[in-house]
């Protein structure tokens, strides 16, 4: 019998199917300026991804986009290779009067991580990419953006505090990006994204990015877009193709236990481990460092220069594991992350699928792995619903169960054992005490 660890390698190949039409032509086939082709080659990205390969020639021609794409699907490139290739080939004077592209990102993390690529894709051109974003020191943002920028990926709070202090001029921009849009709408960015029509031309190329797609979004898609190319990713199953996603039936209480015996098997491998709360982020931690594995913490209550290092440590492999919170993770891109943990299961349906898609990013195979216990599998349900599709299980047998709770280090777990030990042996001699005292009782009434 296969432990449940073994269990998850063999579904390795479940999904075949990638984002990847092999037949699609490769980046030096394209009519893309020669030091984008070389840092992509760099990259080791050689052929397009689909919403590459759908969007990439609309938006060298100048038309508007609309891509329902979530995190993973290779969306950045596919819209910063493209105003790479436009604003480096822009005249020296145009380039001279202002920022030429703004990208308007939900989370600070976003923002950098963007940043990071429109930067490796555009080594070697003319074109300046910086971020902007809050919880850091404006001045240094500010200096940058004096030295002349092209490319500005901005989250919305410091984004408006630099307008407004004169240090920011959108009046020249000639294309904006709407990156996740849906979750700038959870962040409660609506009226963010609608005034920043004040500050931005009428005229200009509008590319917008969203992971999902509701009424509301719709209608903010369609206030700032004009004839859009539509383009839509994986429609049916939001869960990237590329993800083989399970669940595992696990009591509350030993999760913790089924969470370090997959570290430990897992060593060398990089894991995300997903929880509900700041609270059960750091509880996990100190639960795993009781048991000798590091680990780090990701959520709202970190500053964002721990964030960064935590992030960092962990993208360079300095750290394997990290226990995240949804809102700290989303949209998030860690290259290499092997498997994604949802220790707890998310109240919101969408937030699985964000959650997945940590892992099996780009072209790698990724697997999530959701430990539920009874008290959530109504929310399982509800994400079933959600994305369409059944989420297999993989059964534990009792022995692996069992195993997997005594492979624990954890000093706490022999005072477990022992107060169940305790308990057990207390109920039989309760047990014993009553049938002795009917067995009398029965024996008096004869
Ligand atoms: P994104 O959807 O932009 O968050 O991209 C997710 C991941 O896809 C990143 O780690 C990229 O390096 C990877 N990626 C982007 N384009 C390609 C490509 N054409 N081939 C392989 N991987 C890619």
């Amino acid at each position: 019998m296969l432990t449940f660890v073994q269990n998850l390698g063999s579904n390795s190949n479940h999904h075949k199917k990638t984002f990847y039409n092999h037949t699609y032509m490769r980046f030096d086939q394209y009519s893309l300026i020669p030091q984008i082709k070389e840092n992509l080659s760099k990259k080791g990205l050689k052929k397009p991804t689909d919403i590459q390969f759908k969007s990439i020639p609309h938006i060298l021609k100048g038309e508007d986009v609309l891509a329902i794409a979530q995190t993973g699907t290779g969306k950045t490139a596919a819209f910063a290779i493209p105003v790479i290739h436009k604003i480096h080939l822009l005249k020296v004077k145009k380039r001279a009067s202002g920022i030429r592209c703004l990208v308007m990102v939900p989370t600070r993390e976003l923002c950098i991580q963007i940043a990071e690529v429109f930067n490796d894709l555009g080594k070697k051109t003319k074109v300046i990419t910086r971020s902007i974003f809050g919880g850091v020191e404006q001045d240094e943002q500010i200096n940058t953006l004096n030295k002349g920028v092209d490319i500005v990926i901005a989250t919305p709070g410091r984004m408006f505090d630099l307008i407004s202090q004169g240090h920011l001029d959108l009046k020249h921009i000639e294309v904006l990006v709407l990156d996740e849009a849906d979750q700038m709408l959870d962040k409660g960015f609506y009226h963010d994204i609608k005034s920043l029509q004040q500050h931005i031309p009428k005229r200009r190329q509008t590319l917008f990015f969203s992971a999902t797609i509701d009424e509301k979004i719709k209608k903010l898609a369609y206030s700032l877009v004009i004839n859009p190319i539509r383009i839509q990713i994986s429609p049916k199953n939001p869960v990237a193709r590329n993800v083989d996603h399970s669940i595992v039936k696990v009591k509350m209480d030993d999760k913790r236990f089924f969470l370090e015996r997959f570290i430990k098997e897992n060593e060398d491998k990089k894991v995300l481990v997903f929880v509900r709360t700041k609270v059960r982020a750091e509880r996990v931690m100190k639960a795993m460092s009781r048991v000798n594995i590091e680990c780090l913490t990701l959520h709202g209550d970190k500053d964002q220069s721990e964030r960064i290092q935590t992030l960092d440590k962990f993208k360079k492999g300095e750290i394997n594991m990290l226990v995240a919170t949804d809102v700290s993770a989303r949209g998030i891109d860690i290259p290499n992350v092997e498997f994604v943990i949802n220790y707890d299961i998310p109240e919101e349906a969408d937030s699985y699928v964000h959650r997945v898609g940590r892992t099996g990013r780009g072209r790698s195979k990724g697997k999530a792995i959701s430990f539920v216990s009874k008290d959530e599998n109504e929310l399982i349900f509800a994400i079933e619903e959600y994305t369409g599709d059944k989420i297999k299980e993989i059964k534990i047998n009792l022995d692996d169960y069992q195993d997997t709770i005594d492979y624990s280090d954890d000093a706490s777990q022999s005072w477990q054992s022992l107060i169940k030990e305790h308990d057990r042996v207390e109920g039989n001699l309760k047990k014993i005490h009553n049938k002795r005292r009917k067995q009398k009782e029965n024996k008096k009434k004869k």
